[in-house]
């Protein structure tokens, strides 16, 4: 069994930010087709300003609810897009999962993970098929439950999560907008992969490569 402090917490995130910077050109790229194209900018924005709130924490002072409530309050103060109400949510629903604990074990941090999952379901009151995020975090949240309860390792877990993301981004392509901007498209949003879905696969991939 695996167990993740602040300073696997905080490597998540380094992880996360450069993924997402490597990832920024197509990220825009997909939301200019069905959006605004400044999904890119808002995550690398986002995932930025969090490492920057992170990287002078005391880590050995600095308990895990501590450092996921500074991730969520940078997030949202430097996104403007809908994406940044979206991942704070996420990050407080984390910390309140994390509270109380000095490291997370693989039963935590797979609560940790549907916390964040379901945090972006309730803060977008999206639905699976309304081709959003959602279509990928609760598909790797479900994935990520049910491959800690056949006794997997975390590596394995987040492996399952991960593939999990992916199939659920393809899926998107097949739906039709029903939340946030690209839902004004209506049935011309059909065939084209949701720039939040494609996102999060990212972000779920950097956080299976940072963690043991
Ligand atoms: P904006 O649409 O404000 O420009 P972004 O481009 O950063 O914001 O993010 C767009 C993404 O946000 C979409 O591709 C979708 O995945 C996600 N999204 C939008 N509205 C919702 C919602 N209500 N629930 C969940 N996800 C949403
Ligand atoms: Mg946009």
């Amino acid at each position: 069994m695996t167990s993740i402090d602040t300073a696997g917490l905080k490597r998540m995130f380094d992880a996360i930010a450069v993924a997402i910077e490597a990832d920024k050109d197509r990220l825009c790229q997909l939301d200019g087709v069905i959006g605004d194209a400044d999904h890119g900018i808002a995550m690398a924005l986002g995932f930025g300003a969090v490492r920057d709130a992170l990287a002078p924490l005391d880590l050995a002072a600095t308990e895990p609810t501590a450092l996921l409530n500074t991730a969520a309050k940078s997030f949202l103060n430097a996104v403007g897009a809908s994406s940044g109400p979206l991942y704070a949510t996420a990050f407080m629903r984390a910390a309140a999962a994390a509270k109380g604990k000095a490291t997370l074990a693989d039963a935590d941090f797979i609560a940790l993970f549907q916390a964040m999952a379901q945090g972006i379901k309730d803060r977008g009151k999206a639905e699976i098929g309304e081709k959003t995020m959602v279509d990928v975090w609760l598909p790797a949240a479900q994935a990520a439950a049910a491959a800690h309860a056949a006794g997997k390792t975390l590596s394995e877990i987040l492996a399952a999560a991960l593939e999990a993301a992916e199939g659920g981004a393809e899926a998107t392509k097949g739906m039709i907008a029903a939340k946030g901007r690209s839902s004004r498209l209506g049935e011309r949003s059909l065939g084209h992969m949701d720039p939040g879905a494609a996102s999060a696969v990212t972000v779920i991939g950097a956080i299976r490569k940072s963690l043991p």
